[in-house]
């Protein structure tokens, strides 16, 4: 049994047009606690005609939501900012028991996700138009800003709140009505949102949430159906690559905040110790399945070993648990799966010549825990080179010159965060604009805000979510040419 104070936000439901609906065909899913494995609710299971039918309560919803004044969508959207922090305890605790990431972590993202809330709230207000000095006599140039429509959401489970209101408050914010589909592993958050909406005067049809065990129905209706006038995704880029080819037929807008292959460089002159305390933080926060984690750490030669004793030292000093009992840094992994492919990029690094300074196995803890891991000896072929782990693995690669690390951290194809340590000024310039990536953390391993634009470059995506420009995903942009005056 959960530790809840408000139990009414333990939704098991489907959420279409302001109603709380079971499947056509009755199916349910189980979610689970990764932690233990137990079973903390069933949850309906949306399909293909729930969906049609969520897209059309977005549809008839819109008008009357875009119609508000943005200072009356504000307001709403201020209620429910409100309503999520006053329910924080029982949102990081739902979060938790779902996604097995320590409650610390989990009340951190309930209150990151809602200052996305706050920030669009704000930010609705400020959705200005132009006028364009004419290019003739008689003529008025006007550009205005709109709602692109019924926008559908598509989101992970390794941040299960902040990952829809990232998305959600700036839909909402512009007058778009949405349609969400939460990751499998966790739509708990996603429904206790709903709730929320609810309460904070979201009209009916304008927030609608499918929960659903087999996300293919539901994401082929969301990207086929001509009335989603708009697609954001997170999540792998092999699903992403996939969902922009389906929205192709419909010329839906796409944003996608896809994998990445974080490079954190560790300069020769950077402070260690703030070195070593960003890449804790970047590496093994949420047990390193974030896709702006440091995947590939890259050090100077003349710092590698300090630096590696260092980081060692830090590492073992996690306490591993489920997140839900006491004071615990890293939780348990998703799922089996992700146990394997953490289990695959070591085994292979291993068998390529890699030394295990510290971890590399399962944790005593059974399940899905895993121990914090140090890699030494990273070599180029390896799995953990090119691929993302989405685990608690740090790999670290050796490097001399400063060229060489720029080669090194741009030869991958995603572009999302990178990261690196140095206290020299004019290589802090030169390496921020020679790193082909969206987001860059200099002498910072914690980069997320809500007031900073978040995206990648190249394969990992295209928009940016959060800032002042993360409203334009969501707006259309129209040209009123005035003449006869
Ligand atoms: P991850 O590796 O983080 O689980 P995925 O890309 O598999 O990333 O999942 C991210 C989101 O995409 C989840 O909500 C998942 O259900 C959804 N998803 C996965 N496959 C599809 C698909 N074929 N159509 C629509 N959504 C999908």
């Amino acid at each position: 049994m959960l530790d809840l104070a408000d139990f009414t936000l333990l939704r098991n439901h489907g959420h279409v047009d302001g109603k709380w609906i079971h499947a056509d065909s009755g199916a349910v899913f189980a979610v689970t606690n990764p932690a233990n494995g137990q079973i903390i609710a069933q949850v309906a299971s949306m399909g293909q005609a729930e969906t049609r039918r969520a897209i059309d309560a977005a549809a008839r919803a819109l008008p009357g939501w875009r119609a508000k004044t943005a200072k009356e969508r504000a307001a709403i959207l201020r209620k429910w900012f409100e309503l999520i922090l006053a329910n924080a305890d029982d949102l990081a605790t739902l979060m938790t028991a779902e996604q097995g990431k320590p409650l610390a972590e989990s009340k951190g993202e309930v209150v990151y996700g809602a200052s996305f809330v706050e920030w669009f709230a704000e930010e609705a207000k400020r959705v200005y138009g132009d006028v364009i000095p004419e290019n003739a006599l008689g003529r008025r140039i006007v550009v205005t800003k709109e709602p692109i429509g019924v926008v559908a959401a598509i989101t992970p489970w390794n941040f299960p709140n902040a990952m829809i209101t990232r998305k959600c408050a700036p839909a909402l914010a512009a007058g778009c009505t949405v349609v969400v589909k939460p990751a499998e592993d966790t739509p708990l958050s996603a429904l206790a949102l709903a709730e929320l909406a609810k309460r904070a005067g979201i009209p009916a049809g304008v927030f609608n949430v499918l929960p659903c065990t087999d996300p293919v129905p539901v994401g082929d209706e969301l990207t086929r159906n001509p009335l989603v006038r708009k697609l954001s995704f997170t999540g792998s880029t092999e699903v992403g690559k996939h969902l922009m080819r389906q929205c192709a037929d419909t010329m839906k807008k796409v944003s996608f905040e896809l994998g990445g292959n974080a490079p954190f460089i560790v300069f020769d002159d950077a402070d260690l110790d703030a070195a070593v305390a960003g890449a804790m933080a970047s590496k093994y926060r949420n047990t390193g399945q974030t896709c702006v984690c440091a995947n590939r750490i890259l050090v100077q030669s003349s710092v590698y070993d300090a630096f590696a004793a260092k980081l060692a030292q830090a590492v073992a000093k996690l306490v591993v648990g489920p997140g839900l009992l006491g004071e615990t840094h890293q939780g348990p992994l998703i799922n089996e799966q992700a146990v394997e492919k953490v289990e695959r990029h070591i085994a292979d690094a291993v068998a390529k010549g890699a030394k295990v300074l510290t971890g590399g196995k399962r944790h005593d803890l059974g399940g899905t825990f895993f121990q914090p891991t140090i890699l030494t000896g990273i070599t180029p072929d390896m799995l953990v080179a090119r691929e993302e782990t989405f685990g608690p693995v740090a790999p670290l690669f050796r490097f001399d010159s400063e060229e060489q690390a720029v080669r090194m951290a741009n030869d991958t194809e995603f572009g999302l965060a990178a990261y690196f340590y140095s206290r020299d000024i004019g290589r802090c310039w030169r390496v921020s604009a020679a790193l082909e990536y969206g987001i860059v953390g200099i002498n910072e391993g914690i980069i997320s805000t809500e007031v900073a634009p978040f995206g990648g470059v190249k394969e990992s995506g295209i928009g940016r979510e959060g800032s002042k420009y993360g409203m334009d995903d969501f707006l259309e942009i129209k040209y009123l040419c005035m003449g006869g005056l």
